[in-house]
């Protein structure tokens, strides 16, 4: 069954368009990954937001779009909060499309880290598969997935063991790690630049120990992402001498890479148990080394000492030392751990196996497990 050809019906995030950055990786990840499908020879019907964007190269993708309210990001809300889906929401929208185009598709793959769809694997007759997005934000969500997860363990995958840690699983848990379209990203190997920071700026991405490592250094620190918490952003600011943040803005990959090249280190600084990374792993696309906190999927992907340095959570004081060495860091291997092991490629054939398998246990075996 492996080498078959599948129908897949995708669900995009419900929280903004893609192209937007309000679905912060998970809009990259996506595209990523629907790219990597089609070129696998697979069917892809993507259910998205309208005013959704695919980057160059999806044309093999039919897209359906959905109006309707975002929903809010779980980590935006108390870990205590009840299931919230607004009026004239997204989400059931999303949903309805896809359980109606999935009645003639092998599989269901949701990217939609929320409580409906998830909730629904057991009560539909379309196969449903989650890719699950982030780590424990959420006490109604973790005890969802774990619920689920361990009844139906093929039908999730995580992108690292230290973002499945989060939940109590019975069995290992699937994990697909995340790809890249390692073309659009070019190395430019150079070593004096400045520092450089990226992702949405919000209090779980944690910039404010970044700037002060930028400014313990006298340093620059460039800064590219959606500001989705601008009081946050200005307290920041505030905080530092003035010059030390340059806001660069939200750009699309094809500019981020190249200004992410210049830098001499790109630094990232999570306040929760970051899920993967994707900046870290675009950083080290470009050849530029990564210095973070050993928390997270960034613990798991960096190799201390071989693609930037790994210090302790919240300890900005090593995190200035590591930076000081980072020209010790070989910006070669930086690139070559991408192409080995977050390949676009990679990706898709890890997550079509995962499903390819899913859908074999769901025959021979209907029954959830207890
Ligand atoms: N990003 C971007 N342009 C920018 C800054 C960030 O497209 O100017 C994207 C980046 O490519 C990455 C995402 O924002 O895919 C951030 O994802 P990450 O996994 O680092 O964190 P998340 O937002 O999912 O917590």
């Amino acid at each position: 069954m492996a080498s078959s050809k599948r129908k897949l019906v995708l669900i995009s995030t419900p929280i903004g368009h893609i192209g937007s950055g309000a679905g912060g990786g998970v809009e990259l990840t996506l595209c990523s990954l629907v790219k990597g499908l089609v070129e696998l020879g697979h069917e892809l019907i993507l259910v998205a937001p309208k005013e959704s964007k695919l980057p160059k190269g999806c044309s093999g993708i039919h897209l359906e779009y959905v109006e309707g309210l975002d929903q809010p990001s779980w980590q935006h809300l108390e870990q205590s909060s009840s299931v919230v889906i607004p009026p004239d929401a997204v989400l059931p929208k999303l949903l309805d499309k896809a359980l109606e185009i999935g009645k003639t598709a092998d599989a269901i793959l949701n990217f939609s880290y929320d409580w409906l769809p998830i909730w629904l694997t057991p009560h539909v007759e379309c196969e449903l598969f989650h890719l699950i997005s982030m780590g424990d934000v959420s006490i109604v969500m973790k005890n969802l997935i774990e619920d689920l997860a361990n009844s139906f363990p093929s039908r999730f995958a995580f992108h690292t063991y230290r973002q499945a840690s989060d939940y109590s699983l019975v069995q290992d848990p699937v994990i697909v790690g995340n790809g890249f379209d390692l073309a659009k990203y070019q190395p430019q190997f150079l070593t004096g630049g400045p520092l450089g920071w990226a992702g949405r700026i919000a209090p779980e991405k944690g910039l404010e120990d970044a700037v002060e490592v930028a400014a313990q250094l006298g340093d620059r620190l460039l800064v590219w992402g959606v500001k989705e918490d601008c009081s946050y952003a200005s307290s920041i600011e505030a905080s530092v001498p003035s010059g030390t943040i340059e806001w660069r803005g939200f750009l699309p990959t094809d500019q981020l890479q190249k200004e992410l090249g210049t830098c001499r280190a790109l630094l990232n600084t999570p306040k929760w148990n970051e899920a993967y990374g994707n900046v870290v792993v675009e950083a080290l696309a470009c050849g530029v080394p990564v210095i973070a906190y050993d928390r997270g999927g960034p613990g798991e992907l960096i190799t201390s000492g071989k693609t930037g340095w790994l210090v302790p959570p919240n300890d900005i004081d090593l995190m200035v030392e590591a930076t000081k060495r980072v020209n010790e860091i070989d910006r070669q291997e930086c690139r070559n751990w991408a192409k080995t092991f977050a390949s676009q490629e990679g990706f898709a054939e890890r997550v079509i196996e995962w499903i390819n398998a899913g859908l074999e246990i769901k025959t021979s075996n209907p029954t959830p497990l207890s």
